[in-house]
C-alpha cells in the first residue's frame, strides 16, 4: 500500500511539472505577426514554374500574380511592398515549408482542399482556377473522356494528380517535380497529355503555339494562401484575410487578375 501511495504522489507530480511546463511552452509562443512586425519583412512560399501566378523572368526577377499579391499584402500589414522576402516552393514541398515554419504563409497556386484543411490553415479563396488538359495541337485527344488509357503528366502533390489517379484509374500517370519538367517531358513526347488548372496552362500556350488547351474542365480549384496551424498564426491570418477582402472591395484583386490573366497569350512580365 505504501508503495503505491508513494506511486501515486510521484506520478500526480511529474503529471503536474508536464502540465505547468507545456503551461509555459504555449505562453512562450510568440504571435507570428508580431515576429514578422519585429524583423520588418514576411517572408512567403512562392512558385518559380507556375506562369503566370509565380515565375522567374529574364533578369532573374520573382514575378507573377501570388508575387504581386504578396507584396500587396506586405504594403498593407508593414506599409511597404518591399518588406517581403521571397522563397521557392514545389507542389510536393510546399505544405512542409508551411508546417515546419520556414515559410510565413505560400502563395503558391494551392487549392483549399478538406484534405489540405487538415494539415494547414488556408485564407480566403483569392483565385478560382479550373483542372485542364494540355495536348500538343496535332493531338488526337479533344475531351477528358479519351484520357482513360493515355499517358498523362502530372506534378507531383498536385490535386491534378490526385483527381487523375482517381477518375482514370487505368491510364500512366508521369509524375514530375515542377511544371517545367513536366512541360519539356509533354514537349519530348514522354506523355500524350498534361493536367493542372488552366492558370499554369495558359502560360505555357501563350508561349509555345504548337499547344493548346481543351475547353472542358475536371475540377473547381479556389486558391488560398496557406498557413501554418496554431494560435500564434491567428493574427496574421486574420490580418491578411482583411487585406484580402479590403482587396476585393477596393478592385485590386480584380486588378491583378487583368494583369496577369485576362489578356491570354499575352501575359504581361513587367
Ligand atoms: N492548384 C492545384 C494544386 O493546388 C494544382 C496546381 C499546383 O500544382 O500548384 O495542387
Amino acid at each position: 500500500m505504501k508503495v503505491l501511495r508513494k506511486f501515486i504522489i510521484v506520478f500526480s507530480g511529474l503529471l503536474l511539472l508536464l502540465t505547468i511546463t507545456t503551461g509555459c511552452e504555449k505562453k512562450q509562443k510568440t504571435d507570428l505577426l508580431q515576429a514578422i512586425k519585429s524583423r520588418g519583412k514576411i517572408i512567403a512560399g512562392v512558385r518559380y514554374d507556375t506562369k503566370p501566378f509565380g515565375f522567374i523572368n529574364e533578369k532573374q526577377d520573382v514575378k507573377g500574380f501570388d508575387v504581386d499579391l504578396c507584396k500587396e499584402l506586405a504594403r498593407r500589414i508593414l506599409g511597404d511592398e518591399n518588406a517581403v522576402e521571397f522563397q521557392q516552393v514545389t507542389s510536393s514541398n510546399r505544405i512542409f515549408s508551411i508546417t515546419s515554419g520556414t515559410v510565413d504563409f505560400a502563395a503558391a497556386t494551392m487549392t483549399i482542399t478538406p484534405k489540405r484543411q487538415k494539415i494547414i490553415d488556408f485564407s480566403i479563396p483569392y483565385y478560382i482556377a479550373g483542372q485542364a488538359i494540355m495536348v500538343p495541337k496535332d493531338s488526337s485527344i479533344k475531351s477528358i473522356r479519351d484520357l482513360s488509357e493515355k499517358k498523362i503528366i502530372v506534378v507531383l502533390g498536385s490535386t491534378s494528380e490526385k483527381n487523375i489517379r482517381r477518375v482514370f484509374p487505368k491510364a500512366a500517370v508521369l509524375g514530375f517535380r515542377t511544371y517545367t519538367d513536366a512541360f519539356s517531358a509533354l514537349k519530348n513526347g514522354r506523355g500524350d497529355v498534361l493536367t493542372t488548372d488552366d492558370t499554369i496552362i495558359y502560360g505555357f500556350i501563350a508561349e509555345n503555339p504548337d499547344f493548346i488547351m481543351l475547353e472542358e474542365r475536371l475540377t473547381r480549384e479556389p486558391y488560398g494562401l496557406g498557413f501554418k496551424k496554431g494560435i500564434e498564426i491567428r493574427s496574421l491570418k486574420e490580418a491578411v484575410n482583411l487585406a484580402l477582402r479590403t482587396m476585393i472591395e477596393d478592385g485590386t484583386l480584380v486588378n491583378l487578375e487583368k494583369k496577369w490573366t485576362n489578356d491570354l497569350g499575352k501575359i504581361n512580365e513587367n
